[in-house]
């Protein structure tokens, strides 16, 4: 069979590998948006270097964007096949996707508005749309973790917890060829042991070639403290002492309901004060909460004891979700002292931009940045400490605390990763032939390289690059 790179090969974003069996069966796991297209225009000229009216079957491995992102324009571009992924992600998928194609045409509507009649041509047109949306809905296949699948008689495929989101899953793909039987491993996004809300993730057993993800291969994350702990640290600094605002911009699904969980908890302790109003500004986070109360079997010991003593996660005394703009141009004049949390992460666009541009020259307010921000993004030129910054075109004089944390982090980080390859292979039993590391930019992809070849993988370690392809 052949294994092919097309997406997140030395970058992040743009999840996608093709198999192709000796019987010309083609599996695609993961069809994700890419961010970083600009990046690698020549190896990016295609949205799809396959026909996709040729792939037989999509597993989906999770609900974000750079993974499930391009799954409409696949359906449009032909694709008839399965998606399988699991209950919970084939749910939260959907409301990312329609969201999706809602900023696209409202990005793309603007564009056109603010673009002279001669040069509208030449405006890149959103990749799909609501229609091709359903169409793509309508072809997902649920199939819960840990069922042995068979596709056909060749092929069986089994979802085993990630630990990154809820309903997220790392694929087993066993597959017989020419009598002989090898299984390979792709991890998709893997998580952190005791993260906020969802189970530890499981290691794939009995493994020939793995391709895992190594995004902060390199790095070590910096959490000192409970997520519990952190947060109340600067509730207490900002709202309390300082009487101002917290503004926390985090992904509407799972960073979210993490830190709603978490304020949840500090209010039950009685940790912080009843009159203080949380704002969860975010129609995306408002339809995907209920999923998570939806799929609670997922979540882990420390949700289901909480549930069980105190109810509900994600509702209590004081926490209001916006959806309407006329209540998000009411929270802009509300000047209180509360917790704001609002999309999107990277502070790229949403409704939080607004709210970073009404607290940035507040010395009593803090931007919390909760998550990953990729350079150039508003939350990376935040984080640089620069005294002023241009938001939306408006040069604006940083007064607020900026801060960050890593406590939220959704992704291992050097050492768990590397953890998670070994035992991979520790499990694998002398199967475990090759380890493909992709999802992460070339310094953390050879940081980790290195360092597994250290550890007596030496020859098995590859960084492939985009298009590459290897014969297994
Ligand atoms: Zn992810």
């Amino acid at each position: 069979m052949k294994l092919s790179f097309f997406g997140a090969a030395k970058q992040v974003t743009g999840s996608m590998y093709l198999l192709t069996l000796d019987s010309g069966y083609k599996i695609l796991i993961d069809c994700g948006m890419d961010y970083e297209m600009k990046k690698n225009p020549v190896a990016r000229a295609q949205l799809f270097p396959f026909e996709p009216v040729t792939v037989d079957l999509v597993i989906l491995t999770h609900a974000h964007i750079d993974h499930s992102g391009n799954l409409p324009a696949l359906v449009g571009a032909g694709f008839k096949g399965h998606i399988i992924c699991t209950p919970a992600t084939a749910e939260l998928t959907q409301f990312l996707l329609f969201d999706s194609a809602n900023i696209q045409w409202s990005n793309y509507r603007k564009t056109l508005a603010n673009t002279k009649k001669t040069k509208r041509d030449y405006i890149e047109k959103p990749l799909f749309n609501e229609k091709q949306v359903k169409d793509c809905i309508d072809q997902f296949l649920t199939l819960n973790l840990n069922k042995d699948f068979r596709i056909n008689p060749e092929i069986s495929l089994k979802l085993v917890e990630a630990g990154h989101l809820l309903g997220a899953a790392s694929v087993a793909l066993t597959i017989t060829e020419k009598g002989v039987t090898q299984t390979i491993g792709f991890t998709g996004d893997l998580g952190r042991a005791n993260s906020k809300l969802v189970r530890n993730g499981e290691i794939l057993e009995g493994v020939s070639y793995l391709i895992t993800e190594a995004t902060y291969g390199g790095r070590k994350h910096m959490v000192e403290k409970s997520a519990e702990d952190e947060l109340l640290n600067y509730i207490q600094k900002t709202c309390i002492e300082f009487r101002g605002r917290l503004v926390i911009p985090a992904f509407s699904v799972g960073r979210t309901q993490a830190i709603v969980f978490t304020i949840r908890q500090l209010k039950q302790k009685g940790l912080i004060p009843s009159w203080l109003k949380v704002f969860v500004d975010s129609p995306l986070a408002i339809k995907s909460t209920p999923v998570y109360e939806r799929h609670a079997y997922l979540l882990n010991e420390e949700a289901h004891s909480f549930m069980r003593e105190n109810g509900s996660l994600f509702q209590f005394e004081g926490i209001e979700y916006l959806e309407d703009m006329d209540q998000h141009e009411e929270l802009m004049h509300y000047y209180d002292p509360c917790i704001i949390i609002s999309a999107a992460g990277m502070v790229e666009g949403g409704r939080i931009q607004e709210h970073v541009m009404n607290n940035i020259e507040n010395p009593y307010s803090t931007i919390l940045i909760a998550g990953y921000c990729a350079e150039g993004t508003l939350g990376h030129r935040l984080l640089l400490g620069q005294s002023t910054i241009k938001i939306k075109n408006k040069d604006k004089n940083v007064y607020a605390q900026i801060a960050r944390t890593d406590v939220y982090s959704s992704h291992p980080d050097h050492d768990e990763v590397k953890n998670y390859i070994l035992n991979t292979r520790d499990n694998s039993q002398g199967n475990f032939r090759k380890v493909f590391l992709v999802h992460g930019d070339i310094p953390h992809l050879e940081a980790m390289r290195v360092s597994l070849e250290e550890s007596g993988l030496s020859g098995k370690v590859v960084v492939p690059d985009m298009l590459e392809e290897f014969y297994l």
